[in-house]
């Protein structure tokens, strides 16, 4: 659960032509959730265990935290900027010469959409999941008409993209687990403290974490 105090959280794609931070407000001034009889706030971090999400991410178990999209703002590289399609180039790696706008105005399609490395994934006419187009990272999740009465609109946005500063913080552990209903067995055990696993430090699965 994230702490009552104000913080800022940062991330970002993998070649960093996409940057985010997620300004949150002290608790006092964040939305609830509409489903939690006014207990839980956003941001929310929930593990996910939906079959769309899963094939979408490509990932066993996809974490989000669901952000009003009034805390996120983004830096994007042009596509147009010097060097801009190679990742391995200094100059290419870094947005740090753009400015922040608010998310809403570019995490969703329309007439810039060309001019940045965010792309769009309309799954449906609601839906929009965006991804790095040069580094192929997941990023957001996105329903136009909103999740129901009482909800703010939310960018879900892939936990792991968070820098791993900010990541390393207790508060960023996952809340709650949803979509239980659709899961798989075995992920659901893994993920809920079942089966211990051996455990190797690197690839090399003959070596053991004492
Ligand atoms: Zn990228």
């Amino acid at each position: 659960m994230l702490p009552d105090h104000p913080l800022v959280l940062h991330g970002g794609c993998n070649c960093r032509a996409i940057r985010y931070k997620v300004q949150v407000p002290a608790r006092p001034e964040r939305p609830l959730n509409p489903f939690s009889d006014g207990k839980v706030p956003f941001p929310m971090v929930a593990i996910d265990h939906c079959n769309d999400c899963r094939r979408a991410t490509g990932s066993i178990l996809p974490t989000w935290i669901c952000v009003p999209t009034s805390m996120m703002s983004c830096q994007l590289q042009p596509i147009s900027s010097p060097n801009s399609h190679d990742p391995n180039d200094s100059a290419a790696t870094s947005s740090d010469s753009s400015p922040w706008v608010p998310a809403v105005e570019l995490f969703k399609p329309g007439p810039h959409q060309d001019n940045y490395h965010l792309k769009f994934y309309q799954s449906s006419e609601a839906i929009t999941r965006t991804f790095c187009g040069r580094c192929g990272t997941n990023l957001t999740y996105f329903i136009s008409h909103g999740m129901g009465e009482g909800f703010p609109e939310i960018f879900d946005v892939i936990l792991g993209t968070i820098d791993r500063e900010d990541l390393e913080k207790e508060w960023m552990a996952p809340d709650r687990h949803c979509w239980w209903s659709c899961g798989i067995k075995w992920v659901q055990e893994l993920s809920n403290g079942g089966k211990v696993l051996p455990v190797h430090p690197t690839y090399k699965v003959n070596e053991f974490v004492e």
